[in-house]
């Protein structure tokens, strides 16, 4: 008996059944643009084999002006039919099934030749597109179904029609992007047309044996969206133009409202999806931030969603639904919505990967292969790097043994778990407390390790971490000077007035946990909707609210404070700092840079600015926060020289400037794939 039996039960499609209702959602990876397709099939077959019941790729566009960045993988000729067959070959011979995603962008093409509904420039692009003809319609349609009937023909089981997150066919449907006077503006009837007409011209191309999902918009998330009316009307027309499944698409790109980062509650979404229920008779997926099989369960068992897409977890972990159905849940590591080697990589054009699993897309390269000799390896520290390093080496058959000083394991990742919106890290370190008993890992808790226990180790692996950086500010020995360790720890109290020295992602995750009071907004949808404004399309149209976000008033009065001149926060992550901004600006926390720390005494911080020291002022504060860096901790490693035992050093220890748990992990797992 499965502890997940809706999530597991059979889809039945009329002319396929799908094996369960988990979807692999659609990610760009820049595998297929990598031009290395046994790559792209590895990867893809691994999930298939990891017990995906339907695959959906990264978005292929249709043709140049559709493509998403100049070079984005398609399926632009029959010459590109054989590539995408590895694929497919790869993917069913692993008993799996794949749908390939047509992905139009219209206006969010980064080329100035890109095309859309009307003349109108987004705001996430420099390009503005030029408005379509008829004739230039036509063979956007033609461009679109040319790319079904090839993925048919290199064996694809369906495809995706991408209609919503504001890409091409979703900007026909609003009239904030089509001012268009002809058959395909004005009119909702008339706006629809294009989606319409391309579902069932594709549907007639394909015959009635090949899957046909249609990613519809249900909530914009944008001025001028669309009314739930018409995303009704539209799912009944796409129903009736042949389409097997309804798949959500939640916000657009342009959208001031985070839709799947961390800080948005699981299942944050599923309540939209809900309302489609019912009101058409083909399976309707829900989609963002389900992360474990439970969520999955509770959402269909409760009518919400006929099948649920995960894109993330199956980055996290390929074998995410056979895990699940093995009985072996908490083996399954857990996507905790960080973004920052998935989408962070993507937007700086670099390879995607996952900072839980460094082996997503780079399966045919990084392989953790039995040992050849299998001895004793010591890890020292149980932090992020630590755990990664011994969880592998125990993996390839070595004996591990991890020591801790404290008397628990995860080290900094402890800390980030406080923050009110990263709830996710709670999950990580519990897997890895689980994955640590299952590899058979003899575990040192309390242990302050001595460099002469480590002599006799085949392999010594120093992973202890990082200490804070003494700034070095006239007073700050005073009473009112704390670390973001005491603070985040909760082991002392804060004043109602504060200053935080230093901006990183420290000093960001410091000023939400001290502005935040009562429920953290990530594990209440209500609160959350709340606090971004987000409402019922049926009362609101797009989903945006009248009254604009409410978030709750702030429980400290902050100042956040750095050295450098930039923009704060302008290096934490690609597709989230500026949800980290936000959420400050929310609370009313002073950002300021480009200041000199003169000193601290009991009224607060002294700052002046600039090289000449200008414009001194007093920050009144009653607790101030250093958080100001790490430097490494490596005092074990000069005394392991001196006793002439080798080892290895990783994670802060190693490098502490821009330390991050994703290097942390990668160097670990990469190190203990080589001993
Ligand atoms: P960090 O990102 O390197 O930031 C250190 C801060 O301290 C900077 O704002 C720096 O700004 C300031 N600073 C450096 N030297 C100083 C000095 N001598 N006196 C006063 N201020 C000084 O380090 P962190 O915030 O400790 O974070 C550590 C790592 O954890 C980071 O690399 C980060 O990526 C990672 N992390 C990430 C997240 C995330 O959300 N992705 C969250 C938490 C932590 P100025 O030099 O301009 O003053
Ligand atoms: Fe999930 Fe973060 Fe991995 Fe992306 S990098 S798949 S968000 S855990």
């Amino acid at each position: 008996m499965t502890d997940f039996p809706n999530l597991l039960a059979p889809l039945d499609l009329g002319h396929v059944t799908l094996p369960n209702r988990v979807l692999m959602g659609s990610m760009h990876t820049g595998l297929e643009e990598s031009g290395d397709w046994a790559r792209v099939a590895r990867f893809y077959s691994d999930r298939a084999a990891g017990g995906a019941g339907l695959i959906v790729t990264g978005g292929m566009a249709p043709n140049a002006e559709g493509a998403v960045l100049p070079g984005a993988a398609g399926l632009f000729s029959d010459a590109d039919i054989a590539n995408h067959r590895q694929v497919t070959d790869a993917v069913h011979g692993k008993g799996g099934r794949i749908a390939m995603q047509i992905l139009h962008a219209g206006r969010y093409a980064f080329t100035p030749n890109c095309v859309a509904p009307s003349d109108i420039k987004s705001p996430i692009s420099p390009f503005k597109p030029t408005a379509l003809d008829e004739a230039g319609i036509e063979k956007q349609i033609d461009d679109m179904v040319t790319a079904a009937i090839r993925a048919q023909k290199a064996g694809y089981d369906g495809v995706e029609v991408m209609g919503s997150e504001g890409y091409f066919l979703n900007q026909f449907l609003v009239a904030h992007t089509n001012r268009r006077e002809d058959r395909r503006g004005g009119s909702y009837e008339n706006r629809m047309r294009l989606p319409v007409e391309v579902v069932s011209r594709i549907r007639k191309a394909v015959g009635d044996d090949f899957i046909v999902i249609y990613r519809i918009s249900m909530i914009d998330l944008i001025p001028n969206g669309s009314t739930w009316a018409e995303v009704v009307q539209l799912a009944k027309a796409i129903e009736q133009a042949g389409a097997d499944i309804l798949n959500t698409g939640i916000g657009w790109h342009e959208a001031r409202v985070p839709t799947i980062a961390t800080s948005v509650p699981r299942r944050g979404w599923a309540w939209v999806t809900a309302k489609l229920m019912g009101q058409v008779g083909i399976p309707v997926i829900t989609s963002n931030r389900i992360n474990t099989p439970a969520v999955g369960e509770e959402i269909i068992a409760e009518g919400a969603a006929d099948m649920v897409s995960m894109a993330r977890p199956f980055l996290a972990d390929a074998d995410f639904v056979a895990k699940a159905k093995d009985g072996r849940t908490a083996e399954i590591a857990p996507c905790i919505g960080c973004n920052q080697a998935c989408l962070d990589h993507i937007f700086q054009a670099k390879m995607a990967s996952c900072l839980v699993n460094p082996r997503a897309c780079h399966e045919t390269e990084l392989e953790i292969q039995p040992s050849a000799s299998v001895g004793s390896v010591a890890v020292v520290g149980a932090g992020a790097a630590g755990l990664s390093a011994a969880l592998t080496a125990a993996e390839r058959g070595f004996g591990v043994t991890l020591f801790e000083a404290a008397d628990q394991i995860g080290g900094q990742l402890n800390l980030a778990k406080q923050v009110p919106g990263k709830e996710e890290f709670i999950g990580l370190v519990d897997w890895y407390n689980h994955m640590v008993q299952v590899r058979g890992i003899t575990l040192r808790l309390g242990t302050w390790v001595q460099a002469r226990d480590l002599v006799g180790f085949d392999h010594v692996i120093l992973a202890t971490g990082v200490l804070p950086r003494d700034p070095a500010i006239p007073g700050q020995d005073g009473p009112n000077v704390v670390s973001y360790i005491d603070v985040l720890r909760g082991d002392v109290a804060v004043g109602g007035r504060v200053a935080i020295i230093g901006a990183g992602g420290i000093g960001f995750d410091v000023a939400e946990y001290l502005a935040h009071s009562g429920e953290s907004t990530a594990t209440s949808i209500d609160l959350w909707k709340a606090e971004w404004g987000v409402s019922d399309p049926e009362t609101d149209r797009g989903g945006l609210s009248v009254e604009g976000p409410q978030p709750a008033p702030p429980a400290r009065q902050i100042t956040l404070l750095q050295r450098k001149a930039e923009k704060l926060g302008k290096r934490l992550g690609k597709t989230t700092g500026w949800i980290h901004r936000a959420q400050l600006q929310m609370k009313s926390v002073k950002m300021l840079g480009g200041v000199n720390y003169e000193r601290i005494d009991q009224d607060g911080l002294y700052i002046s600015y600039g090289e000449a020291r200008e414009r001194p002022e007093l920050i009144e504060a009653d607790t101030i926060v250093l958080c100001a860096g790490q430097v490494p901790n490596r005092g074990l490693a000069d005394e392991l020289g001196e006793l002439g035992q080798a080892y290895s050093i990783i994670g802060g220890a190693d490098v502490a400037a821009e330390l991050d748990a994703k290097r942390a992990i990668d160097q670990g797992m990469r190190l203990a794939a080589e001993l």
